[in-house]
């Protein structure tokens, strides 16, 4: 299994660093926003940064990247659709970063939604999805349209049960009290949401989640079950016939909910 740790960054951000199986001293980073947290941790376990991948352009994913590529001469990858800081390798759909001299291979997925070219790293049983899917949430519909975070996200339903899903942000908590109203019924919802308010009280992390836990968790993934169709109904007041149509009405209501 790949091992991989999260740095945290500003208030709850998640810039994950992973281990090269092939090269114990060399690692990767995924989306660092800030470079100081990076450069702390490096330094702390004696690793080289040999590589960097960016899932999109926000300023919290990308505000280190410059600095880091150029004090580390690493190599920076990224979306081939988004404006980068820096040069980069850029990748599309399909494509694959292979590094082969760590050991690591990754698939890239294009998943329009949050931003128009956001792309997610798939391999070693792990998905690096920056802002699409989180744990028991997804990301703002700032570019794409609900059909096209809904098929995003269902490209990552596709994927096994066990993926280990590396989010880049600390949301669990509200997410799950969202989830809870949304489908108060929920047991595994329920239990989701003890045991990370059982985290969050010492501030621990509740990432990664497994792919196979946010089905039964994440109402952005359950769009097309019977429960979740008659909850977003009833919260609009009409009937909702497509799934997207159910999708775009979980998300607005999450937009507004406190
Ligand atoms: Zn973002």
């Amino acid at each position: 299994m790949l091992e991989v740790s999260p740095v945290r960054a500003f208030s709850d951000n998640y810039i994950w660093l992973i281990r090269a199986p092939e090269q114990p001293d060399a690692a990767v980073v995924v989306d660092p926003g800030q470079a100081g947290p990076v450069n702390a941790v490096l330094e702390q376990r004696g690793l080289r940064l040999v590589a960097i991948l960016v899932t999109h352009y926000h300023p919290d994913h990308v505000g280190g990247v410059a600095e880091l590529a150029a004090s580390h001469d690493a190599a920076v990858f990224g979306p081939a659709r988004e404006r980068l800081p820096c040069e980069a390798q850029l990748l599309d759909d399909g494509d694959h970063v292979r590094l082969a001299e760590l050991g690591l291979d990754f698939l890239v997925m294009a998943l329009p939604g949050h931003t128009l070219g956001h792309i997610a790293y798939y391999g070693h049983g792990a998905l690096f999805c920056g802002d699409t899917l989180f744990s028991g949430g997804c990301g703002r519909l700032f570019e794409g349209t609900a059909e096209q975070m809904l098929g995003s996200l269902d490209r990552i339903a596709a994927l096994p049960d066990q993926t280990r899903i590396y989010c880049a942000h600390e949301y669990t908590l509200g997410n799950l009290l969202f989830a809870a109203a949304v489908e108060p019924g929920n047991a595994d919802v329920i239990d989701a949401l003890d045991a990370t308010r059982e985290l969050r009280e010492r501030d621990a992390i509740t990432l990664p989640s497994e792919l196979g836990r946010e089905r039964r968790i994440n109402p952005f993934l359950r769009c097309r079950l019977p429960s979740l169709r008659d909850a977003a109904q009833a919260h609009a007041g009409r009937t909702l016939a497509q799934p997207s149509e159910v999708f775009a009405e979980v998300r607005r209501w999450k937009d507004g909910f406190r």
